[in-house]
């Protein structure tokens, strides 16, 4: 990739072929990865090397990774509150199938 710059502003993702998605290990853009190299196979957050090269996660990782968790719980919450009511103010549907919803227990 020499000689090539990436415009101000532009994500990885926006850009054709280059839709590689998050790092599988840390969750941050690929060109943001913060996983260290493998000393084996010298791949950087592949998950294989984590399962079988012996690697660990690191405190880094680990933050990086909590933070898409609670990114995914906050959105996930604000879906629920606003389903809740939905819910409330509707009159439209007022019956459901049991294996249609979501499991309270679950
Ligand atoms: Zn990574
Ligand atoms: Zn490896």
């Amino acid at each position: 990739m020499t000689g090539w710059n990436m415009p101000p502003g532009c994500n990885v993702s926006d850009i054709p072929g280059q839709d590689e998605g998050p790092c599988a290990i840390c969750c941050q853009p690929v060109i943001e990865c913060v996983c260290p190299e493998c000393p084996k196979c010298e791949a950087q957050g592949d998950p294989i090397c984590y399962r079988k090269h012996g690697l660990k996660l690191n405190k880094r990782q680990m933050i990086c990774r909590q933070r898409v968790i609670l990114l995914h719980m906050t959105e996930m919450l604000l879906e629920q509150t606003r389903f809740l009511a939905q819910l409330v103010d509707s009159t439209e549907q007022t019956q459901w199938d049991l294996d249609d919803v979501d499991d309270p227990f679950e």
